[in-house]
Order: C-alpha cells, then structure tokens, then sequence
C-alpha cells in the first residue's frame, strides 16, 4: 500500500525530473541559436549596407555564393543522414532556400529548428518511456497482486506531437525573418533579434530565442502531461488489481484551486474517481492514491 509520504515523494521527484526535462530541452534551443547565428550573421553582413538591408535585397534572387552557403547549412547537419520524417521538410526547404535571399535565410534558420526537434524528440520520448517502466515497478513494489507487461496501457510515441510543434516553430520563424529582415539597422540589431530574451509580459517583439524557447516550453508541457496519464492509468490498473474500492485525489505541492477543491471532494469509489489530466488541467502533477480511514 502507499503512504500519503510515499506519494508525496514520489510526485517531488517526478517534478524533479520535469525540471531536469525542460533544462535539457533548453540547452538545445541554445544549440540551434548558435547554428542560427554562425550561418545567418556572415548572410547578414555580406548584403547590408549602413541601413541594414533593403527590400529589394531581401526579395533579390539567390546568387552562387548563397548557394554555396545553403550547402554549408546542409553539410553541417546530413552527416547522421536524414531521418525518413526529415527528408520531405529538407526537400521543401531547399526549394524555399531557392525563391530568394530573404527565404534562403528563412530556410537556413529552419534547418536549425529541424535538427532542434530531432533532438527534442529523443530526450521527450526517452523521459516519457523510462517514466512508464518506473511507474510499473513502483507499482509492483507496493502491491501484492502485480501487474504484467502485457496489461499496460500502450507505450506514448510523441513523434507526431513534437514534430507538430516544430512545424509550427518553423513557419513561425520564417515568417518573423522575412518580415523583419529589412528593418534591422545593423548587424548588432540583427544579432539581437536573434538571441536576446524577452522578459514575460514585456511588450517587446518576440526574439529568435523567445520563439525557439515557446517551442520546447510545449514539448515539457506535453511530456508532464503524458506522463501523468500514463501513471494514472498504471496506478489505476494496480488498485483494481488489488482491490482497492476508495481512492484519493492527491494533491501536488503548490496545488492549483481547481485540484484543491475537486481533491476536498474525496474519497471517491473507484469507478468514480477523477480522470488525470482530463478531469484536472494539462501540466498536473496530483496523483489518485488508495484511500485510507
Ligand atoms: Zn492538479
């Protein structure tokens, strides 16, 4: 059986653990930044003048030397080859990168989003995969009766989830780029554009860094998310097991008043037992737990 301490601190080290999550996801925005920045700034200074650069530069088309600098892109990143979810959008940058210089510097910065996701998609789908095995194991550890293998709920691939997210970073940053190009007045503003960050609330035009930021921001929203559910469903699946007929909604530290007072509500049989996260809100980290006189 599980104690109200043993959940307690079980839930502290699965926050724990979405901290480590978001850092690591973090860290590879700061990856694709500087991929951004080394292929983009030598762009930027070869076509600006001292009033940045025009329109006309922007929509000018793609001259050999830029072709020379999308393949540098290309080459830095194919060595590992392309995964088969990569090749359709590298085909589709490269005809983009060939409209003109403002859509080549556009796909460029994709490339960089690309490879970010790739990433991304490896660290969420490993936390969310060791996320359903630690759970099965506490499970089993707690509980006379155990769960098989066979019974739990089908594993999570977030592929098309993260993938998703990183399309639509991807046609955000193109068009902040080309929209925005022109209206830089040096490289340092450019540069700026690229990687400062924004404060929250501050009415400041979104960076570069803001926008790769809100991406993996959504990524460790959807991996808490989905590991909650995975571990209500495997929590549930061993109190049935083990016949538990009452439960409780335990809250996480720093509850939300929705949780608080849905939780105040309790015990509640089994079969009537809030549903997480769809009962809750995205992001909960309160758990059901077997409720106890
Ligand atoms: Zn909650």
């Amino acid at each position: 059986m599980i104690t109200d301490q043993q959940e307690q601190q079980w839930i502290e080290q699965l926050i724990a653990s979405d901290k480590a999550t978001s850092t690591k996801l973090d860290k590879q925005t700061k990856e694709a930044l500087i991929y951004i920045s080394s292929h983009l700034l030598p762009f930027y200074t070869h076509y600006a003048t001292d009033e940045g650069i025009s329109v006309s530069q922007v929509m000018q088309k793609v001259s050999k030397w830029d072709i020379q600098q999308w393949q540098a892109a290309i080459d830095e990143l194919k060595e590992d080859g392309w995964l088969p979810e990569e090749d359709a959008r590298v085909t589709a940058m490269g005809k983009l990168a060939g409209v003109s210089v403002g859509m080549m510097m556009s796909a460029i910065a994709s490339l960089a989003v690309l490879k970010m996701t790739r990433e991304n998609l490896k660290v969420a789908q490993a936390r969310i995969n060791s996320d359903r095995d630690a759970e099965f194991d506490r499970m089993n550890a707690l509980f006379d009766k155990k769960i098989t293998r066979d019974e739990l709920p089908p594993a999570i691939n977030l592929m098309n989830d993260v993938w998703l997210t990183g399309d639509r970073t991807i046609m955000t940053i193109s068009g902040e780029l080309v929209k925005r190009l022109s209206g830089f007045n040096s490289t340092e503003e450019f540069q700026d554009f690229l990687s400062s960050q924004t404060s929250s609330g501050s009415s400041r035009k979104k960076s570069m860094s803001d926008l790769l930021l809100s991406q993996t921001a959504t990524i460790a929203m959807i991996v808490r998310t989905q590991s909650a559910k995975m571990k209500f469903e495997i929590n549930m699946l061993a109190y049935r097991k083990n016949d538990v007929e009452m439960v409780d909604l335990h809250t996480e530290p720093g509850v939300c008043a929705r949780c608080a007072a849905l939780s105040a509500q309790g015990p509640f049989m089994i079969d009537a037992a809030p549903n997480i996260p769809e009962d809750t809100h995205r992001n909960c980290r309160c758990s059901i737990v077997p409720h106890f006189e």
